[in-house]
């Protein structure tokens, strides 16, 4: 172990924030050893903005509970911490830990409960990185380095402590991690993680609740590097694991989101974690409304199902909450909205609580070459910005426009009398009341008479049932998974 001064390391009070000063002042006065440890320490060294800083102490949690009282809420089970609130932030203050007792792994070797208090040299093994493994006490000005983790940081090194395999084991979110610090740091993976680091491994991510991957995921859409962490995501094998059913390849929508996504971060506005969610799983949900709509089923029916189906089975990998879910739909509903628009509901659409990020969606299903736009995200970048009377013209504009798209729609049905099976789009209006009811006619009809003709009925349904009427929806459901998630 080295005791390394904080100023040589580039470190001072002067970049702290007060509220992570007064836990550990607090927590000094009464006699406890504090320290700031983790991310805070190892981006501050590296000249970075941490994203927050945790502190850890030799006090048990409910020892902490007393220093800061009802400022103080102790969180967890598996991993017992203390919660404390310093003005309007909130710092994690954990416990040194020891080693796991062997009675409360899983058979797979995963720790499953983790509240065996101990040293500072003990719970130094237990974190994950050496970068991620340095004590910081800003009062004492000192930074104790128990793996001289400084050289990793010079030599930009993602170092894991103690045996690759064994780490990944005990808990398999490290290999997200492992790919996560990689790419926000641009650090080198250290050659032992990389001999160890297989596809095969990355089955053990199976055994990790949906619910902590889902937060997993969320950290990496929102690291800031998000576009260069996508292609390792799927070189490792972790993508398939994540995202079951996406296909493991970037595509230029996904790519140009994640661009978006990272650039939006560098200039601190807000982001949507679900969606991009919405972007990953964009192509499977149109596969999956052209099966419903390739069996008959009405177009808003069909995205409503394929919306339910696709985020069902994602959920089996990572469970998304409900709002995000509902987020989701949304904003892929959005797209048949501001597809075709009626004229009359374009400017209400425009003020609409999901316009901007369907509005959003759509430009960037567009600028990356997705024909199926028809130009409607720039329509719509336009519109925006026109005055009252500009709107009026390019609403008339796009009313005649559509008019003559729908002539010249039916002008080649009528002189081609298509009769090949092709595909629907996936969004369309649906049909007027009238033409379905009619066509609905015809197909009772139709149905009676071939009944008649296999002599199969026994005279007790009319042709005019209302049980013929009704068009049950036939949802193939071989593909989708029910019930408990893992
Ligand atoms: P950031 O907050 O920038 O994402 P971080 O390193 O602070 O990165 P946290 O998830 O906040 O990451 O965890 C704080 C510290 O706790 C880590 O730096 C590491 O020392 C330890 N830690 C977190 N998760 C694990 C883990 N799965 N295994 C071992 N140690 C971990
Ligand atoms: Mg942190």
């Amino acid at each position: 172990m080295q005791t390394l001064r904080a100023s040589k390391c580039g470190l001072s009070t002067a970049q702290l924030p007060s509220y992570i000063l007064d836990v550990i002042d607090a927590l000094t006065k009464a006699g406890y050893e504090a320290y700031i440890v983790g991310g805070g320490v190892r981006d501050l060294m590296l000249g970075l903005n941490p994203k927050d800083f945790d502190a850890v102490t030799n006090a048990t949690p409910s020892q902490v509970k007393e220093v800061f009282g009802r400022r103080c809420r102790i969180i967890g089970r598996r991993f017992e911490l203390a919660h404390v609130y310093s003005g309007r932030e909130l710092v994690e203050v954990a416990t040194f830990r020891a080693p796991p007792k062997k009675a409360v792994t899983s058979a797979q070797g995963m720790i499953l409960r983790d509240n065996n208090w101990g040293t500072i040299e003990q719970d130094f093994a237990r974190r994950d990185f050496s970068i991620n493994a340095m004590y910081y006490q800003p009062r004492k000005g000192i930074v104790l380095d128990f793996c001289n983790a400084v050289d990793d940081i010079k030599h930009k090194t993602l170092r894991l402590l103690g045996d690759p395999q064994t780490r990944f084991e005990e808990d398999p979110v490290r290999m997200l991690r492992t790919l996560r610090f990689a790419a926000k740091l641009n650090f080198n993976i250290a050659p032992e993680i990389l001999d160890v680091f297989t596809p095969q491994l990355t089955q053990l991510l199976r055994d990790v609740s949906p619910h902590r991957l889902y937060d997993e995921s969320q950290k990496l859409f929102t690291m800031g590097h998000l576009n260069r962490v996508m292609p390792m995501l799927i070189e490792f094998g972790i993508w398939q694991q994540l995202f079951a059913d996406i296909k493991p390849h970037v595509t230029p929508f996904v790519e140009r989101a994640a661009k978006n996504t990272d650039q939006r971060i560098s200039i601190g506005k807000t982001i949507n974690p679900a969606f991009f969610y919405a972007v990953l799983l964009w192509e499977q949900f149109q596969e999956r409304c052209h099966f419903y709509l390739h069996k008959g089923v009405v177009a808003a029916e069909a995205r409503a199902q394929a919306g339910l189906d696709v985020l069902k089975r994602q959920s089996t990998r990572t469970i998304i909450p409900r709002f995000a879910e509902t987020f989701i739909r949304e904003v892929w509903e959005m797209q048949t909205r501001l597809l075709s628009p009626k004229p009359q509901q374009i400017e209400a659409l425009s003020g609409h609580a999901r316009f901007r990020a369907g509005f959003d969606f759509l430009l960037l299903r567009e600028k990356s070459g997705d024909p199926t736009t028809q130009g409607m995200g720039e329509w719509w970048d336009a519109y925006q910005l026109m005055s009252g009377d500009q709107k009026e013209r390019a609403i008339s504009q796009y009313n005649r426009q559509r008019a003559k798209n729908r002539r010249s729609k039916t002008d080649e049905v009528v002189l081609t009398k298509v009769h090949t099976q092709e595909l629907e789009p996936l969004v369309q209006e649906p049909e007027s009341r009238s033409r379905r009811q009619r066509k609905a006619k015809q197909e009772v009809q139709a149905k009676v008479e071939r009944s008649v003709a296999s002599g199969s009925t026994d005279g007790s349904i009319g042709s005019d049932h209302p049980i013929l009427k009704r068009k049950r929806v036939q949802r193939d459901l071989s593909q989708v998974i029910f019930g408990p998630t893992q």
